[in-house]
């Protein structure tokens, strides 16, 4: 049976273990959040420094060329496309994932009612469980279209081969579950989806620099996603938004700002879209907040997906087990997949009192975090997380709940 030695030894014989010192973590904590917000990469501050003292406050107006801030959104898309297995021109980073699944979403919509053959279908099919800003975003779209589109939800992934058929002109799915962290078939459901005559937008917001991705060997058709999570860019960093080349000439969406325009400094009065990935941008980034995503991304260059994907396994597999031996006589629910192929890189389980659990844990410095209904959420991140890290989180879960010591009261904070 796993004991404290036997996690200090994995560490010791952890490919990865290295990668641990280029992020700054506090002491006296064991942050199993950065599911939800990255650690920070400990170069991000010197960056930080260059691009505010320097770029900014000496080079001034001149760094959108000779730092490279204007072509900044396509650089950082190529780094980030090895992670998602995307070519290059195909990605860009900007603006949120929000908005970028606006954007995706119309531009879907309109490729399809551009189609004869599919110009009649009005349904856009996701799931009820999905990230709700995924559901609002296509119910904004398609209530301010007002053209009969409709966002039908599904209940459970195992229902969505038969919730698409002939009606459905898009379906809108986030690959791995915030909340259960159940992961998708993305190839095999893209399948699915393109033999009914429909488009694949993908949400990859649990899934880049989380779990390996290969959106062209999917043949998915368009993509977004988070780099303030897994990737560790930031709080707020800009999002991703991935066009697969087949469709980047046909791509328009209504937010058709200059930065997407293929001239965009000869000032024309009728927009003309750039070619490639860029015609997904809108207006002038936040570069400062944009240079910070390259950091997170230097340290995903020295390892591999395969890699970060063996250790997240090893890790959840190990919290799921340490949780079920020792704190098995409490009413804990696991949540998340035990099936390798089906699990992203959090484990949720449900307790009656989550909410107290959880603020307990946090107040112990072991910090996951709460999402209803009554579910404990606990990210791994392969860069930054140790084997020991999952034993002394358990063992602080243990003495909690053996102790019922958290408060039923505990004031609800705005942000879970
Ligand atoms: C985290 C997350 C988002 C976040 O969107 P923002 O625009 O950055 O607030 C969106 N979708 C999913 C599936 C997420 O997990």
């Amino acid at each position: 049976m796993t004991d404290r030695n036997n996690c200090l030894a994995l560490d010791a014989s952890d490919p990865l273990a290295a990668l641990r010192d280029q992020f700054d973590l506090p002491d006296g904590v064991i942050y199993l959040d950065g599911n939800s917000l990255g650690a920070r990469p400990k170069a991000a501050l010197t960056r930080a420094q260059q691009v505010i003292a320097q770029e900014w406050g000496s080079d001034l107006i001149r760094s959108w060329n000779t730092a490279g801030w204007f072509d900044l959104p396509s650089r950082l898309g190529n780094r980030l496309a090895a992670l998602i297995g995307a070519e290059a021109d195909e990605v860009v980073v900007t603006d949120s994932t929000s908005i970028n699944l606006f954007k995706a979403l119309a531009a879907a919509l309109q490729m399809q009612a551009a189609n004869p053959a599919t110009s009649a279908r009005r349904v856009i099919v996701t799931e009820r469980s999905n990230f709700p800003t995924d559901i609002y975003m296509a119910q904004g779209l398609t209530t301010w279209l007002d053209r009969g589109y409709t966002v039908k939800l599904v209940d459970r992934p195992e229902q969505l081969p038969a919730a698409i058929d002939a009606q459905t002109a898009v379906v809108m799915l986030t690959h791995v579950n915030y909340r259960t962290g159940y992961q998708l078939d993305m190839a095999a459901l893209t399948a699915h989806i393109h033999a009914q005559g429909a488009l694949a937008v993908w949400d990859l917001a649990h899934s880049a620099g989380a779990v390996p991705v290969d959106l062209n060997r999917a043949q998915a058709d368009l993509a977004v996603g988070c780099t303030y999570k897994y990737l560790n860019g930031g709080p707020g960093a800009p999002a991703f938004i991935w066009i697969a080349k087949r469709h980047q000439a046909k791509f328009r969406h209504p937010l058709s700002g200059w930065w997407g325009h293929a001239a965009p400094f000869a000032m024309h009065s009728e927009f003309q879209p750039t070619a490639g990935a860029r015609r997904a941008l809108c207006g002038t980034q936040p570069i400062v907040s944009l240079a910070l995503v390259e950091c997170g991304l230097d340290v995903f260059a020295q390892t591999t997906m395969d890699q970060v994907r063996a250790k997240s396994l090893a890790l959840t597999d190990l919290f799921i087990a340490l949780v079920e031996r020792r704190c098995g006589h409490h009413p804990l629910g696991l949540v998340t997949p035990r099936e390798h192929a089906r699990r992203g890189s959090q484990v949720s389980f449900t307790h009656p009192h989550g909410y107290a659990v959880m603020q307990a844990l946090i107040a112990r410095g072991v910090i996951g975090d709460y999402r209803e209904p009554e579910i404990m959420r606990f990210g791994f991140t392969p860069l930054y997380t140790s084997y020991v890290d999952v034993w002394d989180a358990v063992e602080v879960l243990l003495q909690i709940l053996d102790k019922q010591d958290y408060d039923l009261n505990a004031e609800r904070d705005a942000v879970t």
